[in-house]
């Protein structure tokens, strides 16, 4: 039984072309267990096309391969790797050693491929490496060697997993002559060991040592010449198909790949950093624009759940915020109304509400801020305890008194460290006494409490203002249940006491504060959205970052693809081991990204006041976010590399 036997072989390179070259022209060939043939030929007559079709590394045109008398033509893609990675060494011109891996790991490579990681395959590995005379350099990466030491690495890694056939192409092209010695030494004796060599030479001088030499010319076989017939050596009882159940994937494979990928990541600093920091910097943002908004929300909603459910606020449609618009009101509120509203039944307070803005003076401080004209019910409802001083009570409502509360801010810039209860300001000229000061209770969206001045509502609207008018009422509810109720009768009241028609009552909006609530929550669900999206543009960018230098580095190792697939590695480790490389990268940025996030919105809310909240939910966000971004734009370039033809990548310049 022959080994291995062609017949009718033929390949043709651009065969759509106008000049198809036909490489090998039906090419017939039987080659037997135990035999050294030289292949030889003038430049370009189908030497290695040959020997790569021998060793499964490119595809046939037409004809028939018969490995150990089976064919094997039309074998998918996955079994030729598996024949490939079990009865094939190879030993390139070029050497093709990883020069990132040391000498025991390059030999080691078709037995990862092979699942074969355990210690005893190991010692067979040093076991040969030492039979190679490369005892003493086990853990020298390649450019630590000289090209003939280079060679024997590759000599050793070709048939350390016992394959039946030896390929070498052009093996001592690139050595001196005392090193092609030594070469041509080792593979004469692995033949008389009983390894089956197959080497394409254009030097006559070796082949001396080959028992066959075969000679092509324009793509045909112009002579075969047997110098002797090998001794006769039985082939092993191998089988050619898979083992059904060998697993994908092992825990060796998978850290060998992540052990060569850190490899590779510090191999090429600045490229990793600075794909790192695509990441790192969407990462961040993310980070830190998810915690601005929550931050955010939170603090509005903390505001309004403080104000409590069973809040109703009437306005007009007219008049908004604290500032009144009533002049072009349909309906202006008035005193009568707040009596009528508290009549009505569930009705607990009704706080009227006027607006404005004025300049306070002390002494030479001078402020601009806002003034809010309530009734003395608003402490209740509103929880605005001074925490100096007190607020005003109802007689002083009544009597116009001059006095004011002042927010913590508009208190520090006037009065500074002294205690301003009891002294006197002038807000627009008019001298007021401070009978309060409310505590420190910050910003909440656009309205700072801190920052603007109370007094009583008649005070403001006629002592401060100008105003004859209440621009609107907040109105406590004694049980939420009673609100819708409340609600209607609120409209009916004061659309009574105003003769308004059906039309004009449209204008009096009552609005329940769970609504508000709910309102503001969506808005601000909004807002961090919008955040998120800005900053998941900025990871995407990085993303598109990473494809690059992906492609990149998918193209310079185009060649490293070639001689890890030659090896017999399949698609699927080539593509695990680019996006291992990817995801990898992203982990470090997405990792960094979420502890540099996280300082920004710690820094923003030291040093800028602002509500921030780092949540559980946007680390896992963004860290499988940037995870996935790895995977997503790894994946083109890891597959582009996988779907070559082992002799395509190492043809690639
Ligand atoms: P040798 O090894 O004897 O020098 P090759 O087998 O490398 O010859 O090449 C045989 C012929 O096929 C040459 O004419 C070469 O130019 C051509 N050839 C080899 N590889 C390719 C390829 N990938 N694309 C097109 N032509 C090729």
């Amino acid at each position: 039984m022959a080994l291995i036997e062609l017949t009718g072989i033929s390949k043709t390179y651009n065969p759509d072309s106008n000049v198809p070259v036909h490489a090998l022209n039906n090419v017939s060939l039987s080659i037997e267990p135990g035999e050294f043939v030289a292949i030889m030929g003038p430049s370009g007559s189908g030497k290695s096309t040959l020997l790569a079709i021998l060793g499964l590394l490119d595809k046939l045109d037409t004809g028939q391969y018969k490995l150990l008398d089976k064919d094997i033509t039309n074998f998918p893609e996955n079994s030729i790797t598996h024949l490939r990675n079990k009865f094939f060494g190879f030993v390139f011109q070029m050497f093709n050693l990883l020069p990132r891996l040391n000498v025991t790991e390059n030999a080691m490579l078709p037995f990862i491929y092979a699942n074969q990681t355990s210690s005893h395959d190991r010692e067979r590995v040093v076991n040969v490496i030492k039979q190679v005379g490369l005892g003493a350099r086990l853990h020298h990466r390649p450019n630590q060697l000289s090209g003939g030491e280079q060679q024997r690495v590759a000599v050793a890694r070709a048939v350390a997993n016992q394959p039946l056939v030896v390929l070498a192409d052009e093996p001592t092209g690139n050595l001196d002559s005392k090193s092609t010695a030594e070469i041509i030494t080792l593979l004469t004796e692995l033949n008389r060991q009983g390894k089956t060599i197959i080497m394409v030479t254009h030097e006559h001088e070796l082949t001396e040592c080959a028992r066959r030499v075969i000679t092509l010319r324009d793509g045909r076989i112009e002579s075969d010449h047997n110098k002797e017939k090998p001794q006769k050596f039985d082939l092993p009882l191998v089988s050619l198909e898979k083992k059904q159940h060998e697993k994908l994937f092992t825990l060796a494979r998978i850290g060998n790949y992540c052990h060569e990928a850190i490899l590779s990541l510090f191999h090429n600093k600045l490229r990793s950093f600075l794909s790192t920091l695509g990441v790192l910097i969407g990462v961040a943002a993310v980070i830190a624009m998810l915690a601005m908004g929550t931050g955010a929300k939170m603090q509005v909603e903390e505001r309004l759940s403080a104000l409590g459910t069973n809040l109703l606020m009437v306005r007009t449609s007219r008049s908004h915020g604290g500032i009144a618009l009533g002049a072009s009101a349909v309906t202006r509120f008035n005193f009568a109304d707040m009596k009528a509203i508290e009549k009505i039944g569930s009705v607990e307070y009704v706080v009227p509400y006027v607006g404005g803005r004025a300049q306070v003076v002390y002494q030479s401080e001078n402020w601009n801020t806002s003034v809010l004209g309530v009734g003395a019910n608003y402490q209740h409802v509103r929880d605005a305890v001074p925490d100096q001083g007190r607020f005003f009570t109802e007689s002083e409502v009544n009597t116009r008194a001059k006095v004011v509360v002042l927010g913590k801010e508009v208190a520090d810039e006037l009065f500074g460290e002294q205690n301003p209860v009891g002294k006197f300001v002038r807000v627009n000229r008019v001298s007021f006494k401070v009978i309060g000061v409310f505590p420190e209770k910050g910003v909440t969206g656009w309205s700072n409490f801190d920052d603007q001045i109370i007094m009583p509502v008649t005070t403001a609207m006629y002592r401060l203002l100008g105003l004859d008018y209440i621009s609107y009422f907040d109105i406590q509810v004694k049980d939420t249940a009673s609100m819708p109720l409340v609600q209607e009768e609120i409209v009916e009241t004061i659309s009574q006491l105003h003769r308004l028609s059906a039309n004009q009552q449209e204008s009096i909006d009552v609005r329940n504060l769970a609504e508000i609530q709910e309102a503001a929550g969506e808005m601000m669900q909004a807002l961090s959205l919008l955040l998120g999206a800005i900053a998941a543009v900025s990871l995407l960018v990085g993303g598109i970052g990473i494809m690059n230098i992906m492609l990149v580095m998918v193209m310079e190792r185009t060649h490293e693809i070639g001689l890890r697939k030659a090896l017999g590695a399949k698609r699927s480790d080539i593509m695990v081991q680019f996006l291992i490389e990817t995801v990898l990268i992203c982990v470090l940025g997405g990792v960094f990204g979420i502890m540099l996030g996280s300082l920004i919105a710690i820094a923003m809310s030291m040093f800028a006041g602002w509500a921030t909240v780092v949540s559980f939910g946007s680390i896992v966000l963004a860290f499988t976010f940037s995870v996935m971004v790895g995977l997503v734009f790894g994946l083109w370039p890891a597959w582009r590399a996988a779907k070559l033809l082992p002799i395509e990548a190492l043809r690639y310049e």
